[in-house]
């Protein structure tokens, strides 16, 4: 008895230690740090976004725009606090909340730079996208009220360079079918690199069986170019800086994951056994083990050629009280008023009434929701929510 007690505290304290290193990777506050002349690193706090700023004599250049507005604006206070020089152009790594919900505190004047793909996705924008760009952040609100999101955009099809102030910055695109607009932004004076959204550091990514986030093939392509430049500082899309080795070791991780998978497949086995048994448990301590149901459907449709889960999205209404909060507001537990409970995936784009932003929202808050249910997939994180009001 004694012995299984003991063993049972070990294994308490072991998992205890390994939530603990699963969790936080980066610190608790946002970091700005100098990676080069001339050049920082915004390193979002908890594993949020990170960003890069270039200075030049003749602007700033905003890579990424933080996780929600008060990261934005702690963004912009570090830019303040090293140049008088404006932002002058914004680039978008990947076209994803995260990083690119910041946009509008500083476009315009700002001019944003996308992949052509992303260009195309924002001229589809529902109004509720539209007045979410408009009105996520309050001191703007005046400025964009007749502003359009793809008023300030220059897209690029391949690749684009931009000089500017004496600095060069490469905008680099590897093309697959699938990739929806990803890039890397390349320094090759100081050997620094932003590498969007194949840039992982102590992370599961978060590739999805929709092809939202490309396959994993298209991040082993991106992968092979970004390395082959030797990056000295590697700017991830989240968690701590590192810099060429840890492109490959998400190459080797990749690579890992669709061995599983393929072995799997090659034993018959069907696709809820896969996500069930799947697991990447040789990065214990990675951060965001709750990708894995999707990492292992998204490798069971790429490794049989099959095309991107299409589900049809169906708009349902809610009205509720919030039970749970998690990741800042990213993700909320509601319990309706007719008793169902339901998890809710709070985007940079929902558009949210009665609230600053979603960093504000707190259990016990009574609210309403116009969310979507994709039918016929998995919603692991949740349904997405396109108006979110807080009643009083
Ligand atoms: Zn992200």
């Amino acid at each position: 008895m004694r012995e299984w007690l003991l063993r049972t505290m070990v294994a308490g304290v072991m998992a205890a230690a390994m939530a603990a290193s699963a969790h936080a990777i980066t610190g608790e506050k946002a970091e700005f740090k100098k990676v080069a002349d001339d050049v920082y690193a915004f390193i979002g706090k908890l594993n949020d976004a990170n960003a890069l700023v270039v200075v030049t004599s003749q602007g700033v250049v905003v890579v990424d725009t933080g996780n929600n507005p008060p990261e934005t604006r702690l963004l912009q206070q570090f830019i303040r606090s090293v140049t008088a020089q404006p932002v002058r152009y914004v680039i978008i790594t990947q076209n994803h909340g995260d990083h690119v919900g910041g946009t509008p505190l500083f476009v315009p004047p700002a001019l944003v730079v996308v992949h052509e793909r992303v260009a195309k996705d924002w001229a589809t924008w529902k109004p509720h996208q539209i007045k979410s760009w408009r009105t996520r952040f309050r001191e703007r609100v005046d400025a964009l009220k007749n502003v359009h999101p793809l008023d300030q955009v220059v897209s690029f099809g391949d690749r684009m360079t931009l000089r500017l102030g004496g600095k060069t910055i490469e905008l680099i695109y590897v093309d697959d079918l699938h990739n929806p607009g990803d890039i890397a932004v390349w320094l090759p004076e100081s050997g620094v690199m932003h590498a969007g959204f194949v840039g992982y550091i102590d992370r599961h990514p978060d590739i999805r069986p929709d092809y939202s986030h490309g396959t994993t093939w298209g991040m082993l392509r991106q992968l092979d170019v970004f390395s082959a430049l030797k990056p000295r500082v590697m700017i991830p899309a989240h968690g701590p800086l590192g810099d060429v080795k840890d492109l490959h070791a998400l190459t080797d991780y990749l690579l890992l994951a669709r061995k599983k998978v393929l072995a799997m497949l090659q034993q018959g086995l069907p696709l809820a056994e896969i996500v069930k048994q799947f697991h990447m448990n040789e990065y214990k301590g990675w951060d965001r083990e709750s990708h894995f149901a999707w990492i292992a459907e998204t490798l069971y449709r790429e490794l049989q050629g099959m095309g991107p889960q299409l589900a049809t999205l169906v708009e349902e209404r809610l009205a509720g009280t919030i039970t749970q909060v998690a990741q800042e507001g990213r993700r909320l537990t509601v319990r309706t008023d007719s008793g169902r409970e339901l998890r809710l995936r709070i985007t940079s784009d929902t558009d949210i009434a009665g609230a600053a932003d979603r960093s504000v929202l707190k259990a016990g808050m009574k609210v309403s929701a116009l969310y979507v249910v994709p039918q016929g997939a998995n919603a692991a994180l949740g349904f997405d929510v396109y108006e979110l009001t807080v009643t009083p």
